[in-house]
């Protein structure tokens, strides 16, 4: 029996697994000659980009409803140490798990440096119990014997996680909170950057007026000094300044999982492991990787973005090439010549950018027309769920950018 291990049920190891699935598939291969297993904690699949929204039932895909149907064999458990010498996978539930291939597909975390309170008092987005955490506290705020800062919150950080997490806020805690206190909802973005969105190119004027439009308060240059049970100290070296707030969220970017650093490679600084255009992790034999923990040069040129954008082809491309690997069958390689940001910006919208200078192509209800479409249909495994469809969207194919209407109106 022949078996591909796919640690990690993302975007970049659900679709690793479901690409290596109708790879074997199309060679013939069947249940007893070969066979897919997933590793991963939980039994869901988490849209994980969707972490900022609410509700957040919609966002976890049963694993269930799509392995069953392609064959694919799920281990809930941690990986905890990777043996590539002898190929086996260490975890914490079913023992080792042997492979002839393995793709690496952990993702990524939260990066949370040593500042004094984060890791007791900051809120996240990261995971869907860290988004489920924050939405329950939201809820009880109204019930406090009202701190000061009772209906304040900070974000701090103010990349895309942060900005989208922002916009939607004032909306949904006015939600919670009783009428007579809608009007003391507070909430305040802060980056140690001289901008707020600094990486957004052309975007980036459009989303500081987006959030004046939503009464956010904006806090460029402030970096994170500390936080306690009531608040967060922020500076920016010269100057202080104390806000109360009952709720901190800390988008402060992320790293590859720790996982990675198991391979006998040299990680890059955001802790991934190199692959080359097959996804092979370089100077590892029988080992890929895909998604949030890898690198790969996306165009030929640039390193991959952590980003579902990039993460599912990746899988798809990863997945299918263990396969053919396995049976000495003619690889593909992975190149992606275009390059979006969309970024939703709660009621005021979303903006949606092209290329790697992120020019700016639409705003407002056009381009969260196709947010929607996106968080909403594109990154979700097709909805009658059957194996042919679910082994179609598996294909290694590079999609098109998702459509919008532009400014131009083109
Ligand atoms: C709030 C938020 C908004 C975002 N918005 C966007 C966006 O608009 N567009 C975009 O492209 N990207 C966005 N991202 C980034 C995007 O979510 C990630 O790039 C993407 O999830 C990466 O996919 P992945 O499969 O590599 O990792 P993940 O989605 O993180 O999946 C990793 C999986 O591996 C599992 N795992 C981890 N360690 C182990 C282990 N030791 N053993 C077994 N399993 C393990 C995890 O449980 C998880 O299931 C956003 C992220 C967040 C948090």
């Amino acid at each position: 029996m022949k078996r591909i291990v796919v640690i990690g049920a993302g975007f970049a190891g659900l679709w690793s697994a479901l690409a290596a699935a109708r790879k074997f598939d199309e060679l013939g291969q069947r249940a007893d000659q070969a066979e897919v297993v997933i590793i991963n904690p939980q039994p869901w699949h988490s849209v994980r980009v969707r972490n900022y929204e609410h509700p957040l039932e919609p966002t976890l895909v049963p694993l269930d409803s799509v392995l069953g149907p392609t064959g694919v064999r799920l281990v809930q458990a941690k990986a905890t140490s990777i043996d590539s010498t002898n190929r086996s996978v260490m975890t914490d539930g079913d023992g080792a798990v042997e492979y002839d291939r393995l793709i690496l597909a952990v993702g990524s975390e939260l990066v949370r440096p040593h500042i004094a309170g984060l890791e007791q008092y900051a809120f996240d987005v990261d995971t869907y119990g860290g988004a489920c955490t924050l939405q329950a506290h939201l809820q009880t705020l109204p019930a406090l014997p009202d701190p000061p800062g009772r209906y304040t919150a900070v974000v701090v950080g103010a990349g895309l996680t942060g900005v989208e997490l922002a916009a939607e806020l004032p909306s949904r805690m006015r939600e919670i909170v009783d009428e007579a206190d809608r009007d003391k909802v507070r909430v305040v973005i802060a980056d140690r950057s001289g901008k707020i969105a600094q990486s957004m190119g052309g975007a980036q004027p459009v989303i500081e007026d987006a959030l004046n439009t939503l009464a956010v308060e904006l806090r460029p240059g402030m970096s994170l000094e500390s936080m306690d049970a009531q608040g967060v100290v922020l500076t920016n070296g010269a100057k202080k300044e104390r806000i109360d707030a009952c709720t901190v969220v800390w988008c402060g970017g992320m790293r590859a999982s720790a996982l990675a650093a198991q391979l006998p490679v040299t990680l890059d600084p955001a802790g991934r492991v190199p692959v080359d255009s097959f996804l092979r992790v370089e100077g590892v034999p029988d080992v890929f990787a895909a998604g949030d923990c890898a690198r790969i040069l996306i165009d030929g040129v640039r390193p991959s973005v952590m980003s579902c954008q990039h993460g599912r082809p990746m899988g798809r491309y990863a997945g299918n090439n263990a396969a053919c690997d396995l049976y000495a069958k003619e690889m593909l390689p992975l190149e992606i010549d275009w390059y979006t940001t969309i970024c939703d910006l709660g009621p005021w919208g979303a903006v949606y950018t092209e290329g790697w200078d992120r020019h700016l192509v639409s705003q407002g209800e056009t381009a969260k027309a196709t947010k929607r479409t996106i968080n909403g249909e594109r990154i979700y495994p097709p909805k009658e769920g059957t194996r042919e469809a679910l082994f179609a969207a598996a294909a290694p194919v590079v999609q098109a950018p998702p459509p919008t209407v532009r400014a131009d109106g083109q």
